[in-house]
């Protein structure tokens, strides 16, 4: 297949790109890179089935006929974000309807990388994709919680009125090497930290908890999904939770630092807990994660302490 893959130079659009090309598919990798990095598809250049575009995907643009598109491109990570918050709410709505535009007009199948975020602070634990969430529209967060709401919602459109095969995954917490090493989210920054024997900044009291998915297990719930007949929403994350302080023990055993923890301010509603309930995914896709969070730390380090 011909497949575009928006996001291209990001954390997951790399990776998910390397798949694909694994596969035997061919990919145009698109990437305005206001948070992806060349660094990540580098090892691409040469590989006659990929080609890659500098693009903004809320500018309208014209791939050529494609089979598939993925479409994963937005910030992150909460200070990107924040940073670029109009940016975020622009791509999560005009970016992601040009997107829905070029599966339509080419006939080709569509999958939008969504995210626990829309659980917001869920008051349901775990979270079934049953669950409508509890988002905060107006708070700091909201710039991605509701472009991410509004690309679910505008996708779902595109499936019924247009006849459009879309996938929408919920993407819960993932880390593996590829993780911007300056991103700000909680992975990066404590393997960081304790690699430079640094303090763990931990927000708020540390007892908030995510359950953290290592990407090749990710990546392939997203492929699975995406070859699948499954329009609804459906989670991907592994759902083996810990507290932030949980997380920071395990960093400090598998990099073997002495690394102290200090105490930060908790951002504006920070979820205190997320937990993914995975069992669709279990029996509509036969897909569960493989990788602890001890196991997907060790798989991690050498690529950041190359990062120092
Ligand atoms: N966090 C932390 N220290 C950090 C970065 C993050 O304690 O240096 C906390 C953050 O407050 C949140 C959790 O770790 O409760 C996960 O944060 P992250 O930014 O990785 O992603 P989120 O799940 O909030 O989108």
């Amino acid at each position: 297949m011909q497949i575009l893959v928006t996001g291209a130079a990001g954390f997951l659009g790399s990776h998910l790109t390397d798949r694909l090309l694994a596969e035997g598919h061919s990919v145009l990798g698109v990437d305005n890179l206001s948070t992806g990095n060349l660094g990540n598809i580098a090892h691409l250049a040469g590989n006659s089935r990929f080609a890659f575009l500098q693009q903004d995907i809320c500018q309208p643009f014209d791939p050529g006929p494609v089979d598939f598109v993925f479409n994963m491109a937005s910030p992150a990570s909460p200070p990107e974000y924040l940073r670029l918050a109009i940016e975020t709410l622009n791509v999560g709505s005009v970016g992601t309807e040009n997107m829905l535009k070029i599966a339509e007009k080419y006939s080709a199948g569509f999958l939008h990388a969504s995210t626990s975020e829309c659980y917001g602070d869920p008051l349901e634990h775990p979270q079934p994709e049953s669950y409508w969430g509890n988002v905060n529209p107006v708070g700091p967060r909201s710039v991605y919680d509701e472009a991410k709401r509004f690309s679910e919602s505008l996708t779902m459109a595109y499936h019924r009125y247009r006849g459009v095969n879309t996938h929408l995954v919920r993407i819960f917490n993932t880390y593996g090497p590829r993780l911007h090493p300056g991103d700000g989210r909680v992975i990066s920054n404590f393997v960081m930290q304790a690699l430079r024997n640094e303090p763990l900044t931990v927000y708020g009291n540390g007892e908030q908890t995510r359950s953290f998915c290592y990407v090749s297990d990710l990546i392939d719930g997203i492929v699975r999904l995406a070859w699948s007949d499954e329009h609804m929403p459906t989670n991907i994350g592994n759902p083996g939770e810990f507290t932030i302080l949980e997380c920071a023990q395990a960093i400090l055993e598998v990099t073997g630092s002495k690394s102290e923890l200090i105490f930060k301010p908790l951002p504006q509603d920070d979820p205190t807990r997320r937990r993914p309930n995975i069992a669709k995914a279990k029996e509509v896709l036969g897909w569960e994660p493989k990788i602890s969070l001890r196991e997907g730390l060790n798989l991690s380090l050498d690529y950041f302490r190359a990062q120092l």
